[in-house]
């Protein structure tokens, strides 16, 4: 499934910028990725470790391959950029493909494999200390933020588009990701781990509307053994309440969730798995 969605992105961008290049780099992202996750069921006890080298081999690549060196803007505003100029750009294939399709599937599977803020802000989420109340995520600020970006590129749409000045679109790519890091990691220590994938997203702002629907989810398969110990909720990164889920002996249906499977190697009771069922429930 991995390596299909990969190749499937491939052969989209490779028809937008019409070099065959870059269906081959999604191949190998695709197999390399769908070779890491066979390795983490392999040595489960290395699942963590190994599923950090696929998000910042993968996010590296699309970061550093395709943003920096060939000039792809993947960030938000770019859907709207290419929108005002009446094209369709790298940035929304890969919003169709892997914010809205692939999340029916295995949710906000991009975060915790691809995404290249996120793997920044994972390496720093263990050296900040964990504040007394991190925030919860805020609906209102998530969706002010996303008409906020919309506004923006609007208004830059009108001036100089950088969906067709080359120049422009670089300095939006650093630009804006120098802005969420700045902003992600800056508040970390008040808000908690995550914070900007938390409360200001617009990516999973939209994921995670589709992720309630996915196939693949943490699943409570030993309700029975939890012993409410909270190790799970501990280990949450995006602050998801998994133990009221199992003691409800319902599978995580929460938006926040990353599918990073923190929760499932933090438990002593083996009382979580990620693993397929209806999409409703
Ligand atoms: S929530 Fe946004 S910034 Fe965080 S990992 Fe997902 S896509 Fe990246
Ligand atoms: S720790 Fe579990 S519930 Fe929290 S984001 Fe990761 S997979 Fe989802
Ligand atoms: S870590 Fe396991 S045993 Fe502890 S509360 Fe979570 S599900 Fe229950």
């Amino acid at each position: 499934m991995v390596i299909i969605v990969f190749i499937v992105i491939g052969l989209c961008v490779f028809a937008y910028k019409e070099q065959a290049k870059y269906f081959f780099l999604f191949a190998v992202i695709g197999i390399g990725t769908a070779f890491g996750e066979w390795l983490t069921i392999l040595i489960p006890a290395k699942k963590q470790t190994i599923r950090r080298i696929i998000q910042a081999s993968v996010g590296g690549m699309l970061f550093i391959g395709l943003s920096l060196y060939g000039g792809v803007n993947f960030q938000f505003t770019q859907i709207v950029f290419g929108c005002f100029y009446g094209v369709v750009t790298g940035a929304l294939i890969q919003f169709i493909i892997a914010r809205i399709a692939l999340p029916f599937f295995i949710g906000n599977y991009f975060c915790s494999r691809a995404c290249w803020d996120g793997a920044i802000f994972e390496l720093v989420q263990d050296k900040i200390p964990k504040p007394k109340h991190p925030r919860k995520r805020n609906e209102v600020i998530a969706y002010s933020y996303l008409i906020g970006l919309i506004l923006i590129g609007t208004i830059v749409s009108s001036i100089n588009n950088p969906a067709i000045n080359e120049h422009a679109s670089r300095y939006w790519i650093v630009g804006e990701n120098l802005v969420l890091l700045t902003l992600g990691i800056g508040l970390s220590g008040f808000w908690g781990s995550r914070i900007y994938c938390r409360t200001f997203c617009p990516f999973i702002s939209v994921s995670g509307l589709f992720s309630k629907f996915s196939v693949f989810k943490i699943t409570p398969v030993n309700s029975i053994n939890c012993t409410a110990c909270g190790k799970c909720n501990n280990a949450c990164p995006m602050l998801v309440n998994i133990r009221e889920s199992v003691k409800n002996n319902k599978r995580i249906n929460s938006k926040s969730c990353i599918v990073c499977e923190h929760c499932v190697d933090a438990c002593p009771e083996k009382c979580l798995k990620l693993s397929p069922d209806l999409p409703w429930k």
